[in-house]
């Protein structure tokens, strides 16, 4: 009889601690990001609050997308959406309006100072604002605002991940000035595929050509590419890059013509699977950093 009084009064202990016990974790939040960067930024701002489905997978393009019937049913029955916006994701409204989500979307881009440039002969904003950790503290910011909203109780923790993250860029920040500001003028000059390393060049003064717009919805035409190929030629780019994202004939016909060397690959506007050198965005920045510090030095 002993022991059992003891098992009861253990029991009767547990309850209560329980009961008791600060409800730090009021609740998980279902969150739905368009795009794999924006996702992991959001996991790192809601850490176990929240749980985050990203609907561009690991290595895709976020200009083009064919949503699953999953997709669609993530997005109705989720408590907030995230896009980046700027013209990022057209496809959003479509499924938006074919999936029944009610909401609005929080658009975690508003509030950057964003690069305004002309496309045939259209002003169009460069929706790549995550390609200088300046801006994303920006998403940061905007991120932490949302979560808070939908999960107040929680609202401590979301302001303690986003301070701790932002110190994080920062740092990544300096470590691309202090890869980047010692090379000479000359060398900072590098090809891709499409436009989409226009903040990355703003931030860290390199050049960026590309054959291709800001989308990688338009094509480009033979007379732009044979532009390219001059301006290739007269600036002296020595090397060219492939996006993981992207098909890299045109860039390899472009290299192939003006003798421009490979440097490799950047992670523009994807991050790899698990197993690959761009799983976070700081890895996928830092590494972008590194493949371009690199290419310079030869
Ligand atoms: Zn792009």
């Amino acid at each position: 009889m002993a022991h059992l009084s003891k098992l009861v009064l253990v029991g009767t202990t547990m309850i209560s601690v329980l009961a008791f016990a600060p409800l730090a974790s009021a609740k998980t939040l279902d969150v739905v990001a368009s795009f794999t960067v924006l996702a992991d930024i959001v996991h790192e701002i809601g850490g176990a609050n929240v749980h985050v489905r990203s609907l561009v997978g690991p290595n895709g393009d976020p200009h083009e997308f064919e949503p699953s019937p999953d997709d669609a049913k993530a997005l109705k029955d989720a408590d907030v959406v995230f896009v980046s916006g700027e013209g990022l994701e057209g496809w959003m409204d479509r499924l938006i309006s074919a999936s029944g989500y009610t909401g609005k979307p929080v658009v975690a881009s508003e509030g950057i100072k964003t690069r305004e440039m002309e496309e045939d002969g259209k002003e169009v904003t460069d929706p790549h604002v995550w390609n200088s950790p300046v801006n994303v503290q920006v998403w940061v910011n905007n991120i932490e605002k949302a979560l808070a909203a939908a999960d107040p109780e929680d609202a401590e923790h979301f302001r303690a991940n986003a301070a701790s993250y932002r110190k994080k860029l920062v740092e990544l920040d300096a470590y691309a000035h202090a890869k980047l500001d010692a090379v000479p003028d000359d060398k900072r000059k590098v090809l891709t595929s499409h436009d989409a390393f226009g903040y990355f060049g703003r931030e860290y003064k390199v050049k960026f050509l590309s054959p291709v717009g800001l989308s990688t919805e338009t094509e480009a035409s033979a007379a732009d590419v044979a532009k390219l190929i001059d301006q290739i030629k007269a600036e002296g780019v020595k090397v060219y890059f492939f996006e993981n994202s992207n098909d890299p004939k045109l860039v390899n016909q472009i290299a192939a013509a003006t003798g421009a060397k490979p440097g490799g690959e950047l992670y523009v506007e994807a991050l790899s699977d698990k197993n690959g050198p761009a799983s976070t965005y700081l890895n996928m920045f830092r590494y972008n950093v590194n493949q371009v510090s690199t290419a310079f030095r030869k």
